[in-house]
């Protein structure tokens, strides 16, 4: 079967330490050269979105930059599909930001955006950015914003400045009835209001969820209920790599016992469809 994996960062830039330790995962594990991190997925018969967003508690360089993936995908088109593009979402340059999103569309390798609200601070309903939406929207390519609990600053005083109430999956909602013609991919179940979140994918047909950042079984359930069921033509695999392994997260799939059916949608035709792949 073919794989899309829509949510994976780079192995090679930008990692965090306490993400790592948070996952359990040892970095040496990881493929760190561009020609082993473009093999780990070919090899696996699945191709990748990459995410061009730096997260804010990495200051070592270099950094994951649009520049960078777009690279990436260009040399190993074998193994990575397109690129969510990343804006900064902190300048008060709204014009600007404007500029550089229509600049980024009309790249084709560019199949969307990606926002991490907690990390960059800001909530999507805010109405400074409805114009941003307004010229995305009319791109007509999907938008993909983090939801619910992240692992940046995870377990720090504070949360290294981090807060979780920007990625409530409810101010989607609002930017979902705002913006009816906008493709929104609402990232992770969204926990701990993973129920705020089916509601909102379950009532907003331009909301889709993606599966990143657990193994099949691991998934809320609830959440593993509504995907095998009514939301099974709107949920997109996704790992979240290199935070979860794809071999693990494909064999978790396995043993779920999905339908054939159900289980070529989220792992294959949902996202080449909303991805337009
Ligand atoms: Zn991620």
């Amino acid at each position: 079967m073919q794989i899309i994996d829509v949510h994976v960062h780079p192995s090679t830039r930008g990692l965090d330490p306490d993400a790592y330790a948070y996952f359990r995962r040892e970095l040496k594990d990881l493929p760190t050269t561009e020609e082993t991190f473009a093999q780990y997925f070919s090899s696996r018969q699945a191709k990748a979105l990459l995410i061009a967003w730096h997260p804010s508690t990495v200051n070592e360089e270099p950094r994951v930059t649009n520049k960078y993936v777009l690279a990436l995908v260009k040399k190993y088109p074998e193994a990575f599909a397109g690129v969510l593009g990343s804006l900064d979402m902190s300048s008060d340059n709204s014009d600007g930001r404007i500029r550089r999103a229509e600049e980024l569309g009309k790249n084709p390798l560019v199949k969307g955006f990606k926002f991490h609200p907690p990390d960059q601070g800001f909530y999507p309903n805010d109405k400074k950015y409805y114009s941003l939406w307004e010229t995305l929207a009319a791109l007509g390519k999907p938008l993909m914003f983090h939801t619910g609990f992240t692992v940046l600053g995870a377990g720090a005083e504070g949360g290294k400045g981090i807060g979780l109430d920007y990625g409530r999956p409810i101010h989607l909602d609002t930017v979902a009835r705002d913006f009816p013609r906008m493709k929104i991919v609402a990232a992770h179940p969204g926990w701990p209001w993973q129920e705020e979140l089916l509601g909102v994918v379950t009532h907003k047909k331009n909301v889709y969820v993606d599966t990143s950042g657990y193994l099949a079984e691991q998934l809320p359930e609830l959440f593993l209920k509504t995907i095998r069921g009514r939301l099974q033509d709107k949920a997109l695999f996704g790992t979240d790599f290199p935070y979860v392994d794809l071999g693990k997260a494909l064999e978790s799939y396995d043993r779920l016992g999905l339908k054939e059916n159900a289980k070529e949608k989220i792992l294959f035709a949902n996202a080449r469809a909303l991805f337009e792949l």
